[in-house]
């Protein structure tokens, strides 16, 4: 193997899970080259340049940035040069005749729904439950040891947790509409339009369908270390690149892997005209992207966690340039409009619009300001049509964002000065993502989600990392999964050894 550099592991794509997996698998002590195809990293949440703008491509908002939490600790722990503003409000929930500003804390809503009519007791049962689910799961997420492979100090913080998750685990597999049953909450509506709100962008899917557990915990997301990084998302993802360096790991971009065989005990990829070798890898795709580099080789097990994926959600976006018109908010902005509550919050029904700060460096030509809005649109129903009927179906989503916007969010439709589109098909062109799917499994009701907590390689020493395994989607959720993937393939420890044996 002269011509072909040998390294411990080769990650393959920058977004947020191949970061997590590639700094952690170099902070322990791993010889790790991560290949990304574009010349950027982030991936899904990356911050892309048009036009004098700096457009978030996809993920807008980062929760985890708090002290002591995942990204908060790396930042320290390399002094990544980033600015951090808090949010307030985290997000701005408007539909026809209604509106709420998320208030930072639990009692909060509590106080604000009471204040549009719901009755207390129940929703005071309902958040009773939601908190000692979310307080036992949330940690889990603010260090690789707490998920399996467990490390010694995860294992005592899992057997505690464990305990307190007991009342809880009755809701495992169950929908939302459960819980919401059994306190009294189901009617309640103001509760019913945060609920699904949230659960859209957090579970992928309505309320009353999530499981119960994910989605319970989901609802703590803004108020877990959600805040806004000056430069975009995308500015975190390319510090964290800065990380991996100072942890003495390479990131080469603009190097596409091309090939994925296993030779030799280990798997050879080719990248930028040359061939790596390693025993391990760390795929930061979707199982059926992975698949198509595998080829023939695919082992049958890619196609079962393919399955859900493809169930998924493809993204309709509008990147947009504003006049900053004193009529907008100062701040950092995120806007969740709901066209009709009793309609899907798909299609441009609902829509995810955020709004850079006034003055962020590099965000907009001076006096200007940048905008990512995003709605969710099924993929098997783009699947179903031609090539033309695709075409009319995301003009006519994109359509039906624009009115939104201008209907629930006037003072910033009226500040567009221009408006790029986006779709499945970007994201597939971008991102390589097989169809354009993004978000992850949609976590309907039922056991399967549980299925991948803990980490095992699907060929030998071949591992996926990213937003279709376990804990699923978000940049947190992706990060701190690469970072437990690259434990559990690395060799964790005695727990490790003894849960993925
Ligand atoms: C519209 C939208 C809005 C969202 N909003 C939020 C939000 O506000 N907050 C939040 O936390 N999450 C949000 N998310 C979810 C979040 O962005 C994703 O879950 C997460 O970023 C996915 O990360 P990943 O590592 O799984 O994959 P990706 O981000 O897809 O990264 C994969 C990387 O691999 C690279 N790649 C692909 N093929 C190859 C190859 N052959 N060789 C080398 N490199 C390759 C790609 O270029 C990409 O950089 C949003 C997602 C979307 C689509």
């Amino acid at each position: 193997m002269n011509d072909v550099q040998q390294v411990d592991v080769i990650v393959i794509g920058a977004g947020f899970g191949g970061l997590g997996a590639a700094l952690t698998a170099a902070e322990r002590g791993a010889k790790v080259v991560l290949l990304e195809a574009l010349s950027y990293p982030g991936g899904c949440a990356a911050t892309f340049s048009r036009q004098g703008y700096r457009f978030d491509a996809g993920a807008t908002l980062c929760a985890g940035l708090a002290p002591g939490q995942l990204f908060a600790r790396w930042i320290d722990r390399y002094g990544l040069p980033l600015h951090i503003r808090p949010l307030s409000p985290a997000v701005e929930l408007r539909a026809p005749g209604w509106s709420l500003s998320m208030p930072p804390t639990r009692a909060g809503l509590v106080a604000a729904l009471v204040a549009q009519g719901c009755p207390e007791a129940p929703l005071l049962r309902f958040f009773r439950e939601q908190q000692r689910v979310a307080d036992a799961l949330w940690p889990a997420l603010d260090a690789a040891g707490r998920l399996p492979p467990f490390d010694g100090p995860g294992l005592v913080w899992a057997l505690k947790s464990g305990l307190r998750l007991i009342p809880a685990l009755r809701w495992a597999g169950r929908p939302l509409r459960a819980v919401l049953e059994a306190t009294g909450c189901l009617g309640l509506r103001p509760l019913r339009l945060v609920l699904d709100a949230l659960c859209q962008i957090t579970v992928q899917v309505d309320a009353l369908d999530a499981e119960a557990p994910l989605a319970l915990s989901a609802l703590d997301y803004l108020w877990r270390g959600a805040a806004h990084v000056d430069g975009g998302v995308g500015a975190l993802a390319s510090a964290l690149s800065g990380a991996l360096q100072q942890a003495g790991g390479e990131a080469r971009f603009a190097a596409r892997a091309r090939g994925l065989q296993r030779t030799a005990g280990g798997w050879a990829v080719e990248a930028r005209g040359r061939r790596l070798w390693a025993p391990t890898v760390l795929a930061n795709l979707l199982p059926q992207d992975v698949a198509a580099l595998l080829g023939e080789a695919a082992p049958p097990q890619l196609g079962a966690l393919a399955a859900p994926v493809a169930e998924g959600w493809g993204a309709v976006m509008r990147y947009c340039g504003l006049r900053d018109d004193p009529g907008l908010p100062r701040g950092a902005h995120h806007y969740e409009l709901i066209g009709d509550p009793d309609a899907a919050f798909v299609e441009g029904n609902h829509i995810f619009a955020s709004l850079s700060a006034e003055g962020e460096a590099g965000r907009a030509p001076a006096g200007h300001r940048a905008l990512t809005v995003s709605t969710h649109l099924s993929i098997a129903r783009l699947r179903g049509l031609d090539p033309a009927g695709q075409a009319a179906l995301v003009s006519g989503v994109q359509q039906a964002m624009d009115t939104l916007l201008q209907r629930l969010a006037p003072e910033v439709a009226g500040a567009v000065e221009r408006a790029m589109p986006g779709s499945p098909r970007t994201f597939r062109r971008f991102t390589g993502r097989a169809e354009g799917l993004v978000g992850g499994v949609p976590r309907r009701a039922g056991w399967s989600h549980y299925r991948g907590l803990v980490p095992r390689p699907v060929a030998p020493g071949l591992w996926m990392v990213g937003d279709s395994v376990f804990p699923g989607q978000s940049t947190l959720a992706t990060a701190i999964g690469g970072a437990r993937t690259a434990r559990a393939a690395l060799g964790g420890g005695a727990t490790a050894r003894l849960l993925t044996s």
